[in-house]
């Protein structure tokens, strides 16, 4: 693995760039939201990139079945924290499902791997930080992922 510091606003960008394809493709929007661009975490860089790119697809894919069209990828800054949110407003996860999104291989899609979770949260949790999701079932859903900011 290779740790740098980065800012994650550069992370997300990516993100936004290698998503654009299957945005265009389904007629959405993503819209990237930075409220502070000065975010500098630890992180591997490409590792991280995949985490956004695995909760961008699954946002896009909620939405290209249901939902407004949009996609929302917000970058914040807490005290000791930095919040990405990725925002749908697609179908929801049901209350019986929310435990097991994270699991290898649960997927409720036809074609779905049920692996981009599970990498995700490992990935996030290897870097000291951590994911939660909020859903309404009908609604949409939001993911947050926490990183530590880097001090000094
Ligand atoms: P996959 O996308 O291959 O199914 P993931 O690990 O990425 O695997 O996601 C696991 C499951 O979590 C999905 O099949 C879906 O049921 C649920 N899920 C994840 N993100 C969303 C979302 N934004 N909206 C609705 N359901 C979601
Ligand atoms: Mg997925």
């Amino acid at each position: 693995s290779s740790y740098g510091i980065h800012s994650l606003h550069e992370c997300l960008q990516k993100v936004v760039f290698l998503t654009g394809p299957k945005v265009a493709d389904l007629g959405l929007e993503l819209a990237y939201i930075v409220d502070k661009s000065d975010t500098q975490v630890r992180i591997d860089m490409s590792k991280m990139v995949q985490v956004f790119v695995n909760i961008v697809n699954n946002a896009l894919e909620a939405e290209a079945k249901s939902g407004n069209g949009t996609v929302t990828l917000k970058l914040s800054k807490e005290e000791s924290r930095v919040v990405v949110e990725v925002r749908d407003m697609g179908m929801g996860i049901r209350e019986q499902d929310m435990k097991q999104i994270f699991n290898p291989f649960f997927t409720t899609k036809a074609d779905g791997t049920g692996l981009g979770l599970s990498i995700s949260k490992k990935i996030v949790q290897d870097h000291g930080g951590d994911i939660e999701v909020s859903s309404s079932p009908g609604r949409g859903t939001t993911f947050f992922v926490f990183l530590p900011v880097v001090s000094g």
